[in-house]
């Protein structure tokens, strides 16, 4: 068993849904049980949410702008399927239950979270349907499940948290037989019900964590996050134009990524599966036989050290100086407290004995800052610098690591230096206008033909 999820970029156009259609077969044809699990097609949930919000204000295009949705897929079904099909039918229905939703809000001018949830889930409702037609139109033994059947979370509409005990229980029964008798299953990620029956949603870009739990509930193989990337890379490739995928991250190096703003799933969303030990492949959905990532849960720290590279800015660095840090108890809490009671969120942090550096957010309420550190500490500011990470299991244990990032950022020198809190992460901060030379250098440094014949580390020479 497996899960393949395809995001709404690849069900856009009817070229993609062939497309993804093609992999389901295949992945059948050797054998595997898919449970698909799909995203609302293209822009769908924007829309649809865009026509909410204009009949919570009474503004008349909202039936427009649903229209226009379900339009949209309606031409993209019948391009694929010819107008005959029940799938057109059920999308007509579809739309009307949406509009009549619409046409409530209109009325009471109203737009709850509960009645948000139930029009935004009839973006995926659409796709299942369309999709399982193209499936059933190519002769395969398909069902299409309505993800409230088994998608069981509390009535927190627009952010519900899922029930793994009650889902995998729901998986087992209404899943699992139909993928056993060979059946592929197409369900919707993202959307969800309550106990009481009320349609509910996991929030934006929810649909990974769904195939995620499913995925976990039922056990599978593998899950596949089918997507218009070619996996994780390993920079980001306006930055560095020959950045490729990682072939394999750990579930926290694709954290560590994630926090730096990298092209990552968001490593919260996989946790179901990862914590049920399932590997989670991220594939390009039109270059299926090409490079992917993997994102598996038992990656042993990376011979290379470093998996990828990453960066964030501009960020503020503050530099505070204190003669009564010498040996007093309590200074770093009391410092920090100050930036806890502006809401300042504190980034990368250096101590040395006198003084500590930090960065923080460009627009964190600095002034204020440093007024009420006033008797505290004394606070030098730098602006427009930014964080380059190198993110990698292993690097704290990798001698040479620190070394050849220096000697490839060469002339540039970081003004600080993170490393050790953890074993994959090496921050360095550099101004932001240097971060454009930067990355192409330690990318050839750590990823270039060069970069790679250099000996790594100390302790894998000996090995
Ligand atoms: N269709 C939903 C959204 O756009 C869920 C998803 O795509 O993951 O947020
Ligand atoms: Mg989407």
């Amino acid at each position: 068993m497996i899960v393949m999820k395809f995001g709404g970029s690849s069900l856009a156009l009817p070229a993609r849904l062939e497309a993804a259609a093609d992999l389901v077969a295949e992945a059948r044809r050797r054998g595997r049980r898919p449970c698909v699990v799909l995203s609302a097609m293209g822009d769908t949930t924007d829309e649809l949410l865009a026509a909410a919000r204009a009949a919570e204000i009474g503004d008349a295009s909202a039936v427009e702008l649903a229209t226009a949705a379900f339009e949209r897929s309606a031409a993209a079904a019948t391009e694929v399927l010819g107008d005959a099909t029940e799938a057109v039918a059920t999308l007509a229905t579809l739309r009307e239950a949406a509009i009549v939703l619409l046409r409530g809000v209109a009325m009471l001018r109203e737009l709850t979270p509960r009645t948000s949830d139930a029009i935004l889930a009839h973006g995926e409702r659409v796709s299942t349907a369309i999709f399982a037609a193209i499936l059933a139109e190519r002769g395969l033994a398909v069902g299409e499940l309505d993800a409230r059947e088994v998608m069981r979370t509390d009535d927190r509409f627009g952010r519900a948290r899922p029930d793994p005990a009650v889902i995998r229980d729901l998986a087992d029964r209404r899943i699992a037989p139909l993928l056993q008798a060979g059946t592929i299953v197409v369900t919707q990620g993202f959307v969800g019900a309550t106990e009481r029956g009320f349609t509910t949603t996991l929030g934006r870009g929810g649909s990974d964590w769904s195939a995620a739990l499913i995925g976990a509930a039922l056990g599978v193989e593998e899950v596949q996050i089918w997507t218009d990337v070619e996996g994780v890379l390993t920079a980001d490739p306006r930055a560095v134009p020959d950045a490729r995928p990682v072939p394999v991250l750990s579930p926290a190096e694709a954290a560590e990524l994630a926090a730096f703003g990298a092209r990552v799933l968001h490593p919260a969303t996989i946790q179901p599966a990862i914590e049920a030990g399932i590997p989670v492949t991220v594939r390009h959905t039109l270059r299926p036989g090409g490079a992917f990532s993997t994102i598996d849960p038992r990656k042993r720290p990376s011979a290379r050290g470093v998996a990828a590279l990453a960066s964030r800015g501009p960020v503020t660095v503050l530099t505070m100086t204190s003669t009564r840090m010498l040996a007093t108890a309590g200074y770093l809490a009391r410092l920090f407290a100050v930036f806890g009671e502006l809401d300042i969120c504190v980034d990368l942090v250096v101590t040395a004995e006198v003084s500590v550096a930090c960065t923080v957010e460009p627009d964190a309420p600095i002034d204020r800052l440093v007024r009420a550190l006033d008797g505290l500490a004394r606070v030098e500011i730098a602006r427009d610098r930014a964080i380059v990470v190198a993110v990698g299991e292993g690097l704290r244990r990798n001698a040479l690591v620190v070394e050849r990032a220096c000697r490839a950022l060469r002339p540039i020198v970081p003004e600080l230096i993170g490393m050790g809190g953890n074993d994959r992460n090496l921050s360095f901060v550099i101004h932001q206008n240097e971060v454009g030379p930067a990355m192409p250098r330690l990318h050839a440094e750590f990823f270039g033909d060069a970069g790679a014949a250099l000996p790594v580390a100390a302790d894998e020479a000996m090995s």
